[in-house]
């Protein structure tokens, strides 16, 4: 048993190595089909590891860690200065950050607010920002400041279940962008609740992108606490009506041209990763260190391939 438990960690360590090689070259399947792969990282200091794994920008800033990992709220000047860093270390590359997503497995204790029965269906994401102008307005303005600034970037908002929080978040983002007479940035919206995946066709004319949060999906979608142990093995993002719904919201994003990313989980999964291009998205944004398997997996294949399997993960 040590012999064939050694010869699997050294054939492992080959297919690590050859992947880790070839991280610089694009996700570009064999027939000529190129997918954007960016990180997932919440700090400037953290960009140049991602770049190093082959990073081609960052897909998901999560900004609630500016705010978890210290024990105060972080002024508009300061996260200014965070994300005109981060914006930096990315040198043009693409960024999207994420407006705060406090609520649900994210409680932020110095915001003392109210305990509720049921996070995950409570006061979360976007619903809290559109009840707390304190937080999300001095975030809007360092986000603006910062693309005033040069930073290029795109803002995206978590949690979102109806058309009327998009529209009066693009309301609140258009009242500061002209306040501080910035330019119009990319507005997205993540995907992750079955409401906004149903509704995909109807929110796409009001933003520019959809990022699919498939750890949100997932336990949305099938009722599983995303952290219960017990129902680790069952909260499962290929679960073929995860997948469906994933499929909804790139038919809905393809009628108005917009673009669709995942930056949950299921980007970071080799072969989660070969479904999600076979179902049409066209970015994936993961973890830094599982980028070279990703790109290896997706170079691998072709287009046609890639769909044939998603159509079969659909059924099953
Ligand atoms: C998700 O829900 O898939 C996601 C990317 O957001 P988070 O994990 O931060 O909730
Ligand atoms: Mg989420």
């Amino acid at each position: 048993d040590l012999e064939s438990a050694r010869a699997w960690i050294a054939e492992q360590q080959a297919i690590r190595a050859r992947e880790a090689e070839q991280r610089a070259l694009p996700a570009q399947t064999t027939d000529g089909h190129r997918v954007e792969v960016s990180a997932n990282i919440n700090l400037p200091d953290q960009a140049a590891l991602a770049l190093s794994q082959g990073a081609e920008g960052v897909g998901l800033m999560r900004t609630e860690f500016l705010f978890l990992e210290r024990g105060s709220t972080p002024s508009e000047d300061e996260q200014y200065e965070t994300y005109k860093a981060m914006a930096e270390a990315l040198a043009g590359r693409p960024l999207i950050v994420r407006a705060l997503d406090i609520g649900g497995d994210k409680q932020v204790a110095h915001l003392q607010l109210p305990r509720e029965e049921n996070p995950f269906l409570g006061v979360r994401g976007a619903r809290l920002l559109l009840r707390r102008s304190d937080l999300m307005e001095p975030q809007l303005r360092a986000l603006y400041r910062a693309a005033k600034d040069g930073a290029r970037l795109s803002i995206m908002f978590p949690m979102i279940t109806s058309v009327t929080e998009v529209i009066a978040l693009r309301e609140a983002c258009e009242r500061i962008r002209a306040e501080l007479a910035a330019p119009a940035l990319p507005l997205g919206i993540m995907i992750e609740v079955p409401a906004a995946a149903i509704q995909a066709d109807v929110f796409a004319r009001h933003v520019d992108f959809f990022s699919i949060g498939t750890n949100d999906l997932t336990q949305y979608t099938l009722a599983i606490d995303r952290q219960n142990p017990e129902l680790a093995a069952e909260a499962d993002s290929l679960h073929p009506a995860v997948l469906r719904l994933i499929r909804q919201t790139v038919a809905g994003a393809e009628r108005h041209g917009r673009w669709v990313g995942v930056c949950g989980g299921l980007a970071g999964d080799a072969f989660g990763a070969a479904l999600l291009v076979g179902l049409g998205v066209s970015e994936l944004s993961m973890t830094p260190r599982d980028i070279p398997a990703v790109k290896a997996r997706l170079r691998a294949s072709t287009l046609s391939e890639l769909r044939e399997l998603a159509e079969r993960a659909l059924t099953v």
